[in-house]
């Protein structure tokens, strides 16, 4: 194999798009990258190897994936190796290359262990590997995680719905559950190594096991990563509203660790829409799901994801979600335009909103839950909340961390360790986090 001139590469640089399953991945990038050798760096800039993990889930996040690579074609000095990787490899798989001069390796999730190899390759020939849609691998190799205290753990892989809008099946394959011990193990090596909070993991965490003959289903798997010693706040998402068991909202309430959080996308608020878009469940479904959880788990933060303008959308159809907001006030929402994706069944379905009507419902749509936001973080004011510190803050006597309910506290008093877990006072409130004073540490890390 030729190899290319010049010093050997040494420094790598990821820039991650779209999900929190992405931001994992991500981790095990490095956690490769590292094991063979090479450092992190933390500008894209000066990096030997610039990796772009991707995702298509709307045409926006692509664009911009496409304008940064046209950016670094047209730059000197820019990264030795640009690789592409995510589901815009699996998308577009060696078309990246013929569409992009910069890019020299495109690979899947599955090439993640061979990478260090296919860099060397690709020096010398511009190379694609995208493995196997369906093998995990990437889970067992190593990572190297964005904080010591939270980690994120998957617990599949890949979705069984067929939700019209969705690319991810597509992308990402079929649902793929890991095994309960495998999981389990995971977690208990991470409280071992001082994590106190993980994050499950998956497109539609409420399914776990299905696939898998006589596996426990997610409100079992739940109890028991919320029982592995040292782990004092277990989160999870995503859930489908349709398959959300009261099992796992029992479970939320009887273990102690298992926060009071629950993110449960509902994309629209009118039957009509949510039928089309095959989403199995109506408005009066959502009404009821929120108040059960609220019923059931007392003090349940929930958020939502909500797509603007899908195929058909009229204008009472949208005035329905505006009424869902109002009725179940979520916390929080994500706010989406309706992207139509190559491959998804509703690409076939004229695009007939207009443009400016999309934007315009998402800006009513938006203020209305800015209102939502505002008012719910007012009511925390006054309480105490237990705070993970993430964190410095934007001036330097801030640091920044989450509530059990997700929300974001400012708290005041610099040099707080990040992953440093503390009783709070909520003082204020604002748009969309709160401010709090610290008035006990609950834990601290020991510093090795
Ligand atoms: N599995 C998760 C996440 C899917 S992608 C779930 O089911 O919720 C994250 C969010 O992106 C979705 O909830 C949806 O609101 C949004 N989304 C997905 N496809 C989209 C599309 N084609 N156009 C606009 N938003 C989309
Ligand atoms: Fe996509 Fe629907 Fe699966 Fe979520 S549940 S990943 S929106 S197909």
């Amino acid at each position: 194999m030729m190899s290319a001139p010049g010093p050997p590469l040494s420094t790598f640089h990821i820039r991650t798009f779209g999900c929190q399953m992405n931001e994992h991945d991500s981790e095990h990038i490095a956690g490769v990258l590292a094991s063979a050798g090479y450092t992190p760096c933390g500008e894209a800039e000066a990096a030997d190897i610039l990796i772009f993990n991707t995702c298509c889930v709307r045409q926006g996040a692509e664009d911009r994936v496409w304008s940064n690579l046209a950016a670094i074609g047209a730059k000197d000095g820019s990264a030795r190796v640009v690789a592409v990787c995510g589901c815009m490899a699996r998308k577009h798989g060696v078309e990246v290359l013929r569409r992009t001069g910069a890019v020299r390796l495109v690979f899947g999730p599955e090439s993640v262990e061979r990478l260090p190899g296919l860099i060397e390759t690709c020096l010398a020939k511009r190379t694609s590997d995208l493995g196997d849609i369906e093998d995990d691998r990437i889970d067992r190799l190593p990572a190297l995680r964005r904080s010591a205290s939270a980690a994120w753990v998957p617990v599949s892989h890949g979705c069984d719905n067929d939700c019209a809008y969705c690319v991810v099946p597509s992308v990402r394959g079929r649902q793929r559950s890991r095994p309960f011990r495998e999981i389990l193990a995971e977690v208990t090596g991470l409280a071992r190594d001082g994590v106190i909070e993980v994050t499950l993991l998956g497109q539609n965490v409420n399914t776990y096991g299905s696939d898998i003959e006589g596996e426990a289903g997610f409100a079992r798997l739940l109890g028991c990563v919320a029982d592995v010693p040292g782990i004092r706040r277990v989160k999870f998402e995503t859930s489908h509203p349709g398959d959300m068991g009261d099992d796992i909202l029992q479970a939320m309430a009887s273990h102690p660790a298992l926060c009071e959080y629950l993110h449960l996308p509902v994309q629209s608020g009118s039957d009509r829409v949510l039928d089309a878009m095959g989403r199995g469940y109506g408005k009066e479904f959502i009404i009821e799901l929120a108040a059960r959880a609220r019923q059931l788990v007392p003090g349940v933060t929930l958020s939502t994801d909500l797509i603007v303008g899908f195929p058909g959308e009229t204008e009472s159809d949208f005035e329905q979600t505006l009424e869902v907001l109002r009725t179940v006030e979520f916390d929080s929402a994500y706010t989406f335009i309706y992207s139509p994706r190559e491959g998804t069944a509703a690409y076939g379905i004229p695009d007939d909103v207009p443009a400016e009507r999309k934007k315009e419902r998402l800006t009513r749509l938006v203020r209305l839950q800015n209102e939502i936001t505002r008012a719910a973080l007012g009511k925390v004011v006054g309480s105490d909340v237990e705070v993970l510190v993430e964190g410095p803050g934007r001036k330097p006597d801030q640091v920044i961390g989450r509530t059990r309910g997700h929300q974001v506290v400012v708290l005041a008093g610099g040099g707080i360790p990040p992953g440093t877990l503390v009783r709070a006072a909520v003082t204020g409130s604002g748009a969309h986090s709160v401010r709090a004073t610290v008035r006990e540490v609950l834990y601290r890390r020991e510093v090795s």
